[in-house]
């Protein structure tokens, strides 16, 4: 797949006041600091489309972009330009932020999460330096609950030796195992080396051609 533009829509505080759902969506959410505004400007191929490090627990709101991609790059001449929402959803697990706010934040993603309709698939980040996290199995526990379908990201692989990479990542599957019976799409990404690119993009590719031969 080839990113032909990358464009911020709207910032919105519920589900309700989102654009209309009329493109597949893909939503993108991790701890803070996990690396998501990074992981979505190497998707697009854009330095500050997500704004990198924005004032930890602030942005609550749910990010659109729209996204104009071109699936002939994989040799499928016949298909024209296909355009789909990236959703950059404000993350879990900053130490600052009150209960008051946390509430909010709980009622807004199981708003947006269990009631957008256009939602293909939520990719959950997973910073894959460290051992599996309780608040990032919570949260796939609590999708998992709300039936929403999930990919792990794995992020920051450059910053460990590919063996402890391979590790971690094992061992995050292996406790997932546990509660699951099929382990969802995974990926390894660094957005320093531009790594798990072609993967993730080819899999978005693969879920707006399968619903574009839905639709009659
Ligand atoms: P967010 O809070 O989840 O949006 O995280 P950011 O994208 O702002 O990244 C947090 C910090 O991690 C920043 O200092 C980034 O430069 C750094 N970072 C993010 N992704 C990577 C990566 O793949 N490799 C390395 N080495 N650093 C990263």
């Amino acid at each position: 797949m080839n990113i032909i533009s990358a464009t911020y829509l709207i910032s919105s505080p519920s589900v309700d006041k989102c654009p209309p759902a009329d493109k597949p969506e893909y939503a993108f959410i991790g701890r803070s600091n996990v690396g998501k505004s990074s992981l979505i400007n190497m998707l697009c191929d854009r330095q500050n489309l997500a704004k990198t490090s924005a004032t930890p627990g602030k942005t609550q709101l749910i990010n659109h972009f729209v996204i104009q991609s071109d699936p002939s790059a994989a040799g499928k001449k016949k298909n024209a330009t296909i355009s789909w929402y990236m959703t950059d959803l404000p993350g879990y697990g900053y130490a600052k932020v009150g209960q008051g706010q946390r509430a909010s934040w709980k009622k807004m993603i199981e708003g947006y999460l269990r009631n957008r309709s256009n939602l293909v698939v939520v990719f959950v980040l997973i910073d894959v330096r460290h051992d599996p996290q309780a608040i990032d199995l919570a949260f796939i526990r609590q999708l998992g609950e709300w039936r929403v379908p999930f990919c792990i990201v794995f992020t920051k692989s450059d910053k460990e030796n590919q063996r402890t990479v391979q590790m971690n990542k094992k061992q995050f599957l292996d406790t997932l195992s546990k509660d699951w019976e099929y382990l969802p799409p995974h990926f390894v990404t660094s957005a320093v080396k531009q790594r798990g690119r072609k993967e993730i993009l080819t899999y978005i590719a693969e879920c707006n051609e399968s619903l574009q031969q839905l639709t009659p």
